[in-house]
């Protein structure tokens, strides 16, 4: 997305306020977008109504292009509407025991394996007494995957009796967690493959029976529209407190997300992130609406950057880069820059994709206080070494080893860096990404 917006706006820098027209221009971008990520028409249609109220007459930052201040304002919104920017919401499941917590979805949206992920972590996490409870009875295969997923993970389930119904075995369920002391009751329910009335009429009966403190509805986020329709009818029929989507590891999209909780007005608690009783994680708003965005937390960079980075500076530099020469006077601003914005692992961990990179970094420990070492061996450089780092031989390294107070092979070091600084330039300046293997910055 940010691509197609810096080249909506790359005509319009300069500016003083965005006007209706640049905004439309780039919100149709920006429609496009969360269609392509797959979220509903309605929920779209609201959306960028609400962004473009807010964007238009917005006064232009200087030290960004209209178009990343934009990406800002659609990402500021798609937090809000992913629910905020606080923490996520916990479970609700500090009352009277038994804690009932129901399940439902449709079949196979992952229902059983988020009830075992839920037992795991409120076992693990947070110390409780879980029981888990099977309410299927039209697959008796439903019933023995979560006696098996229990005893993988270490948690109870309630024994499987023969013949009775999902009223019956949510009554016992009730009765056995009170008798044994667990403090939290997980009901695993039936799902089918398609709504339909019967099936919102058992699961309403059992909420009635259970009356649970949280009614989660699970759904798989890569059903996307359907998604949404599935929503809407169960919130019709039953007391949803929340919502769990699973297959967040195959959806690289997000879009389910937004519409699902645009559309139910539901906290999203967590995101099923793979098969394993282990892989379900808290739901961050921002993480998915940058997600949306396809996106790394540019908008965090944006955010730095109109606080710290001058405008005019940035442009030299990208001019003399696009030319493909950078020198030490070059490195040494950067340098500079990097620490301004918020050190190199700050920003790193901003742009998409560089987790390895970051690993990497923190392993060389190459920190704050280190950058201001660079900093001072450049400074020991003489004028034509700085312009012309070819000219530092065996002799020079010692002498400015010396005279900046570090070992040769600190210099050593940042030569080389220097060199591999050099290297992306010159790759950016012929219109390439800076890294090989890595999308290019807007
Ligand atoms: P149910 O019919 O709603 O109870 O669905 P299940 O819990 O039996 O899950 C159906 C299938 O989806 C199983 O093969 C699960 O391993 C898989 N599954 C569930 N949650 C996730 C998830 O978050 N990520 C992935 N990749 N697979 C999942
Ligand atoms: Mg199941």
């Amino acid at each position: 997305l940010s691509e197609r917006l810096g080249g909506v706006f790359d005509k319009l820098t300069g500016r003083g306020a965005l006007s209706e027209a640049d905004v439309d221009a780039a919100l149709r971008e920006v429609r496009v977008a969360l269609l392509e990520a797959d979220v509903a028409l309605p929920v779209v249609k609201d959306f960028i109504a609400k962004v473009r109220v807010e964007a238009v007459g917005e006064n232009v930052i200087k030290a960004v292009k209209p178009g990343q201040q934009v990406i800002k304002i659609v990402h500021d919104a798609l937090v809000e509407t992913l629910g905020g920017d606080g923490p996520p919401e916990g479970l609700r499941v500090n009352g009277e025991p038994p804690n009932v917590i129901m399940m439902a979805g449709l079949q196979g949206s992952g229902k059983t394996t988020t009830t075992a992920k839920l037992a795991l972590r409120l076992t693990k996490t947070d110390k409780r007494r879980v029981l888990m409870a099977s309410l299927d009875t039209r697959r008796p295969a439903a019933m023995e995957q979560l006696a098996t997923l229990g005893k993988s993970i270490g948690v109870d389930v309630l024994p499987i009796v023969a013949g009775q119904t999902p009223q019956e075995i949510a009554k016992r369920a009730l009765t056995t967690a009170r008798q044994s002391g667990h403090d939290v009751l997980i009901l695993d329910t039936a799902g089918r493959t398609t709504l339909d009335d019967e099936m919102m009429s058992e699961a309403s009966s059992i909420a009635q029976i259970a009356k649970p403190g949280e009614t989660l509805l699970v759904a798989d986020s890569l059903t996307g529209q359907d998604a949404v329709e599935t929503a809407k009818r169960f919130h019709e029929r039953l007391p949803l407190t929340g919502l769990v989507l699973t297959r967040a590891d195959g959806d690289g999209r997000g879009g389910a997300a937004l519409s699902m909780r645009a559309v139910t007005g539901l906290p999203i608690k967590f995101l099923g992130m793979g098969e394993r009783a282990e892989a379900l994680e808290p739901f961050d708003a921002r993480r998915i609406a940058g997600r949306i965005l396809g996106q790394g937390d540019i908008v965090g960079l944006v955010e730095k950057a109109v606080e710290n980075v001058d405008r005019d500076e940035a442009e030299k530099m990208a001019k003399k880069m696009a030319k493909g020469r950078f020198d030490f006077d070059d490195m040494e601003k950067q340098l500079g820059q990097l620490i301004q914005i918020g050190g190199l692992k700050g920003v790193m961990g901003m742009l998409p994709g560089v987790q390895k990179m970051k690993n990497q970094i923190s392993e060389a420990s190459l920190d704050d206080k280190q950058i201001h070492r660079q900093i001072g061996v450049i400074r020991s450089m003489t004028k034509a070494e700085r312009a012309k780092p070819d000219l530092i031989n065996g002799k020079r390294r010692a002498r400015i080893a010396k005279g900046s107070g570090v070992e040769v092979a600190e210099v050593n070091r940042l030569l080389k860096m220097h060199r591999n600084m050099a290297d992306m330039a010159k790759r950016m300046g012929k219109g390439k990404s800076p890294i090989p293997g890595m999308p290019n910055m807007p």
